[in-house]
């Protein structure tokens, strides 16, 4: 990953290619097998995988992550004309689906209830980690929000959901279903705020939405200024909520500070211990009070 970009993700973002499409392209050009360096801010021995799309014109060849430290010594041997040999054993395998559920709670709302606001993160995480930060804490974060409401004697006007959302890391059909679900009962959506880029300090929210809409939201920074919440520009939101702008809703994303999220994305090492309980709550609260302006003064 490119570490001249400030923002993490736009580094992910422009290598992200190699690992989901390289393999596929690597077998149209005969590859019997592709090892994929890590997308990883550091140098560390932990393998971190993710998502690999195959083309089925070509054969499905076995593709896995190394290390970036596995990675920087394989290229300081090829940079030497080494002669390498390497051994892939690789044991994983495709399962056939099962049934697995969207988990939801809602505040219904005093005046509006037809009318929704959802916050959320997902349930799902890649199989070798917990997924502590990706994304364990939005989920608790959007549950959190739900709380801090009510332990305040808040009764918002619209109906707020924290949604934990299925199966985000290997396909968004949670989303999707959240999507149908919401066509069918011709629910009326306004906002969605999600949490995935890690439970770390938040620095601001990207704005997904009209730009009038974006300057009511810049309208209230003095009240997100002294969390350290700064950053209220136009921005992605997330891969859950994101399908319901197809309904008009208007759409949001908690951006924490990213220097460490790539340190842990898709490996072993997202545990529950990296995450600082501090840094998630504050990350909670600010999420608790633009739900809340958006609830009062609406968009
Ligand atoms: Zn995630």
């Amino acid at each position: 990953m490119n570490p001249t970009y400030i923002r993490t993700f736009m580094a992910y973002g422009e290598s992200g290619v190699y690992r989901t499409r390289g393999p596929a392209r690597a077998a149209k050009y005969g590859a019997l097998a592709v090892m994929v360096r890590s997308l990883a801010s550091n140098l560390d021995d932990f393998p971190h995988t993710g998502v690999t799309i195959y083309n089925d014109s070509f054969p499905k060849i076995p593709a896995v992550a190394i290390s970036t430290n596995d990675a920087e010594w394989l290229s300081g041997q090829l940079k030497n004309n080494s002669v390498v040999s390497g051994y892939i054993r690789n044991t994983s395998t495709m399962l056939p689906d099962e049934p697995s559920f969207n988990v939801v709670g809602e505040i219904r709302g005093t005046q509006f209830p037809n009318e929704i606001i959802t916050v959320g993160g997902h349930i799902d995480s890649w199989d070798l980690a917990e997924g502590a930060q990706d994304d364990g804490a939005g989920a608790v974060q959007s549950i959190e929000v739900l709380r801090v409401l009510k332990a305040l004697g808040l009764k918002p006007k619209h109906s707020i959901r924290a949604v934990m959302f299925m199966n985000e890391e290997n396909g968004g059909r949670g989303a999707e279903k959240y999507l149908e679900i919401a066509k069918a009962k011709n629910e009326k959506h306004i906002f969605g705020l999600e949490s995935d880029a890690g439970g770390f300090t938040p620095r601001g929210f990207g704005l997904d939405m009209s730009a009038d809409k974006i300057a009511k939201v810049q309208s209230w920074k003095n009240l997100f200024h002294d969390y350290g919440v700064c950053d209220l520009e136009a921005g992605g939101s997330g891969s859950d909520v994101g399908p319901l702008k197809q309904i008009g809703a208007a759409l949001a994303g908690l951006s924490p500070d990213s220097q460490r999220y790539f340190d842990l994305h898709h490996a072993a090492t997202d545990t529950f211990e990296a995450v600082s309980k501090r840094e998630l709550e504050l990350g909670a609260v600010n999420m608790a009070a633009l739900i809340y302006l958006v609830d009062k003064y609406g968009l």
